[in-house]
């Protein structure tokens, strides 16, 4: 018999054949698989959407990171709201400059699955610049006295406790908790499943920072394989990102920053 995981979102549907199920669980927050594949090597689902799997993550994970991080004149001290499985922060860590983490996860166990199966993605939770912190990344960036010079948004679809990171409120507080050179950057899903919600997120970012821009990354095992991330910044254009070639990149390059920012939502206005 063949077993297939279709990850279903907003009327459109991806499938991915699976060879084994590695394993399955129900955390606090959401149910938690990891499953073999036939193409894309380990996968980790949440609630049957796929996060990630082995073979595509770069291209999601290094292009969350690098524009925003290249973005910023001086990157020393970074959060990450979401990013359980560790992806962002990896990526984080390859700026020289940076001094210091704090990643807001929610949800434990996703870390923990994570550190056990998917070494090459986690190994970064255990850099001693990192402090990991296990609560609402809502809550977090509404009460922190700190700032920070980036702001990264690494969560699960907008839905139950993800959805109110898409949230007006949220962008006020991360505005407020980012320093004078300040960048943020969300995921922001598929545009032909998600163009309203792209579009309502622009209009916040658009209402706070300096310059805004949508981007995308080829995500292939995500729904509809194009992705979507919405950054803003206080004082520097996107266009004018800094090189630095000792953060060394397989999907990222300075060309591939030029040609995908300022992407256009045409079909959905
Ligand atoms: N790359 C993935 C994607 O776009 O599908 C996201 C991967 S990462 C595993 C997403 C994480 O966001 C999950 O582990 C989830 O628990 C976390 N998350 C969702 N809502 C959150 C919240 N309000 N605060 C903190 N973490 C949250």
């Amino acid at each position: 018999m063949e077993l297939w995981l279709n990850d279903r979102i907003e009327g459109q549907t991806s499938s991915l054949k699976v060879l084994k199920v590695l394993h399955l669980e129900r955390s606090d927050y959401q149910e938690i698989a990891v499953v073999l594949t036939e193409n894309h090597g380990k996968v980790l689902v949440l609630n049957g959407a796929v996060q990630l799997s082995e073979k595509d993550e770069a291209f999601y994970h290094e292009m969350l990171v690098h524009v925003p991080m290249f973005t910023h004149p001086s990157p020393k001290k970074v959060l990450v709201i979401g990013g359980g499985d560790g992806g962002a922060v990896r990526e984080v860590f390859k700026h020289p400059q940076v001094e210091r983490v704090v990643m807001v996860e929610i949800d434990k166990r996703v870390v923990d699955v994570c550190r056990e199966f998917f070494p090459e993605v986690s190994s970064a939770l255990s850099d001693p610049r990192l402090e990991l912190l296990f609560e609402d990344g809502v809550k977090f960036v509404r009460e922190t006295k700190e700032s920070f010079d980036v702001v990264l948004v690494d969560s699960t679809d907008p839905y139950d406790f993800a959805e109110q990171l898409f949230s007006k409120e949220f962008f006020d507080s991360v505005y407020r908790i980012l320093g004078s050179d300040g960048v943020c950057c969300s995921q922001t899903e598929n545009p032909f499943i998600m163009g309203k919600l792209i579009g309502r997120v622009q209009n916040y970012l658009g209402e706070l920072f300096k310059f805004k821009t949508l981007y995308w990354a080829v995500v292939p095992t995500y729904p509809g394989g194009l992705w979507t991330f919405s950054l803003g910044s206080k004082s520097v254009d996107p266009i004018n990102f800094r090189r630095d070639s000792r953060v060394k990149t397989r999907v990222y390059s300075p060309d591939l920053h030029r040609a995908v920012i300022n992407f256009s939502l045409f079909w959905e206005v």
